[in-house]
């Protein structure tokens, strides 16, 4: 199995603000666990730089007025009307270079998508990208590009059948927006449930429009959603789903602030359940692109990560993480020497409820999407 991990020391020069909990910090912490584990020279496995794109890669979701503004903040000119795009103080502000990290961003995922397409590699993991709520003309939810989108655009391009898998904390609206009466790419985004949580979409109601009836689903989530009740939920619906679709190819999103301690969502899962999600993904999808996503507690994005990965390339790793690596993860508030997390205790009432509420959304797409897509 030829593999693909897709990072650059580059993102490290970039910063969102001292008050904003996106940490550019994750992505070089991350790296180094890996390394520390060896999973950045394992034999069949490419490691790889991007460059940047340039604006007209962009334009193919983004409009240009958008991308006119992006540029013009970026290199620090004033431009008036700001929040009109998304931009300013607060979820998604202007610093500088934030045009250039967005070009890398993009490039990542569009290099993981050709390595796929090319046939070079089988699976390939960009981290860095994912960045799901961008809209075509606005920055959302500390994206600024929707790499996602354009990556599963550059697969369309060679007639691929997409399934898109998004399993962020967050609904994956940007993605469902890009694709919503588009049958030849199935979108399905589990998330903490939208009255709860930003964007406050993702809804079963949502489900494609036109052609594309059927092809965007939604699986949201009730707070304190733990392993358990997750997993029943994603194995009742995303396999049928993916074995019925028949992708070419899947894209998923690999967001881990779904975590119980990630300070910005209220879902319950530990490192070990998300991993057995990625494998569950990994063992459906003919090829993969994976992209990272959300995570707002650092140590559990660099586990995670680095499990994923392992994962990917069929590799056991040791529970006991690197000595090596725990000063720095302490450093970001992490002092378990465990890449896995202790077990929880969840009030049982909130867990029963959480199930419960699970159970339904899951009834609720059986009977309205299952039937398009030929399943009893
Ligand atoms: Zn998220």
């Amino acid at each position: 199995m030829s593999t693909a991990l897709i990072y650059s020391e580059q993102y490290g020069r970039f910063d969102y603000g001292p008050e904003h909990p996106l940490r550019m910090d994750r992505l070089g912490l991350t790296w180094r666990l890996m390394e520390a584990y060896g999973l950045t020279s394992l034999p069949g496995a490419k490691v790889l730089a991007p460059g940047p794109v340039d604006e007209e890669a962009l334009a193919r979701f983004h409009t240009g007025e958008y991308l006119g503004v992006l540029k013009a903040v970026s290199a620090g000119l004033e431009v008036p009307g700001l929040a009109r795009y998304g931009l300013g103080p607060g979820d998604n502000p202007v610093f500088p270079g934030v045009w250039e990290v967005s070009c890398l961003v993009a490039g990542g995922s569009l290099l993981a998508a050709r390595l796929v397409a090319d046939g070079e590699v089988a699976r390939a993991f960009h981290f860095a990208g994912g960045l799901h709520h961008a809209m075509p003309d606005r920055a959302s939810g500390f994206c600024y590009v929707n790499d996602p989108v354009l990556a599963i655009l550059a697969l369309r391009d060679r007639a691929w059948r997409v399934a898109y898998v998004d399993i962020d904390a967050h609904h994956g609206d940007g993605v469902q927006f890009a694709f919503y009466r588009e049958p030849g790419v199935l979108t399905i985004s589990t998330h903490e449930r939208g009255d709860r949580l930003f964007p406050g979409t993702g809804f079963v109601h949502e489900l494609g429009e036109g052609p594309g009836r059927g092809y965007s689903v939604n699986l949201p989530l009730e707070p304190f959603t733990d392993d358990g009740v997750y997993a029943e939920g994603f194995e009742a619906v995303v396999p049928p789903l993916i074995r019925a679709f028949k992708p070419d190819v899947v894209v998923a999103q690999l967001g881990i602030d779904s975590h119980r301690t990630d300070p910005l969502t209220h879902l319950a899962l530990s490192v070990q359940g998300f991993t057995l999600t990625v494998k569950r993904i990994v063992e459906l999808a003919p090829r993969l692109v994976a992209l990272g996503g959300g995570g707002y507690d650092l140590g559990n994005v660099a586990r995670a990560w680095t499990a994923a990965w392992a994962v990917m390339n069929g590799v056991e790793l040791s529970p006991e993480l690197p000595l090596g690596c725990r000063p720095e993860l302490a450093r970001f508030g992490f002092s378990n020497g465990s890449l896995w997390d202790p077990p929880a205790e969840l009030p049982e009432d909130f867990q029963s409820q959480a199930q419960q509420y699970c159970r339904h959304q899951v009834e609720a797409i059986r009977r309205t999407i299952f039937p398009l897509h030929g399943l009893a």
